[in-house]
């Protein structure tokens, strides 16, 4: 991404929430370290993919980056401003620019409102038009989306599930953001209507210029749309690169793993590939390992790893990867 601005700037982010107990007091006993020091940057029109199992932090990132959920440190700079510290009063005119497509478009979509509602609310909400533009509004946006804009009086439930994301992705769309963190966005979708969507996204990114953080459980979901990956375990990222060298060049042995359960088109390749095998859960976020983060599940785990936690390595063309077994 040389050449275009960095829209978005995360650095050393954390995110921890405390564990209280006791009826009185609420003492605070231990805290979640949910995100737990990452930095990545996002340029204009790019998207970046954030990739991990479920429970490592990735939705709470996204949450922290667009203030829904307070950080605890580090910093969040939007086009040059840094709105870490930022009152949700000093967030609301950028809510314009930074907004957020859910992954169950039908938990985020208000039963009892029409499509037309649905979608012109948050321009009413900012007095962006008036009633009387509703329908009009309503109508460019479903069109935007793919969706008949005849069925705009039409309630969710008479939706299909891709259908309803078209819904969710339109309303996102009403306020003409520069930013969107897509959080799982099609986890909930059929595989027939999953490609649809993603399409949908990318066609958007072409017409609007829009930057995504796009959050997804598996490399096989981001490998079409992303231009740079990056991939989390618990709280932390341990490898980043552009797609072509992620794909191309794994490094941390959590990447390979995920790499090695990704489908290939070629039947031939599919017989050769080895999958990797995990073996024990995630670590919980509460008791995380000592050292590397991975080392209690890691294949090439040594000593050092139990002891010392590796720091973050450039391996040049802004491939960072955090392992041991990576020399400077
Ligand atoms: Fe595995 Fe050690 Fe590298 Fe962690 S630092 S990923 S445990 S080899």
């Amino acid at each position: 991404m040389q050449g275009k601005d960095v829209l978005l700037e995360v650095k050393d982010l954390h995110v921890h929430f405390p564990v209280r107990r006791g009826i009185l007091f609420k003492k605070t006993v231990a805290e979640v370290k949910a995100v737990d020091g990452i930095s990545f940057n996002v340029h204009a029109g790019e998207t970046v993919g954030l990739v991990g199992e479920s429970g490592c932090g990735k939705t709470t990132t996204g949450r922290a980056i667009l203030k829904l959920i307070e950080p605890t440190s580090g910093s969040i700079v939007y086009k040059g401003q840094d709105i870490s510290g930022f009152s949700q009063k000093e967030m609301l005119p950028l809510r314009h620019e930074m907004q957020m497509v859910f992954q169950d478009p039908y938990a985020s979509l208000n039963p009892r409102m029409c499509v037309m509602d649905i979608v012109t609310d948050p321009l009413i909400e900012h007095k962006v038009i008036t009633h009387s533009q509703k329908e009009d509004t309503a109508r460019k946006l479903l069109e935007i989306v793919g969706l008949d804009p005849r069925y705009m009086n039409r309630f969710p439930h008479e939706f299909s599930g891709g259908q309803r994301q078209r819904i969710g992705i339109a309303r996102s769309l009403s306020l003409n953001p520069r930013f969107m963190v897509c959080d799982e966005p099609i986890a909930a979708l059929d595989v027939s209507i999953q490609a649809q969507v993603i399409n949908l996204f990318q066609d958007l990114q072409e017409k609007m210029g829009l930057a995504y953080l796009f959050i997804a459980h598996d490399l096989s979901v981001v490998r079409h749309i992303s231009d740079r990956i990056a991939v989390m375990y618990i709280g932390k990222i341990v490898e980043t690169a552009e797609k072509h060298d992620l794909f191309k060049n794994p490094m941390h042995p959590y990447t390979k793993v995920l790499l090695s359960s990704v489908p290939t088109p070629d039947p031939a390749n599919e017989r050769r590939r080895r999958r990797i095998e995990l073996v024990g859960e995630i670590p919980s976020p509460l008791n995380k390992p000592k050292g590397c983060p991975f080392c209690t599940r890691c294949p090439n785990a040594m000593d050092v790893c139990k002891v010392e936690e590796p720091s973050m390595i450039d391996v040049g063309d802004g491939h960072q990867v955090a392992c041991h077994l990576i020399k400077r």
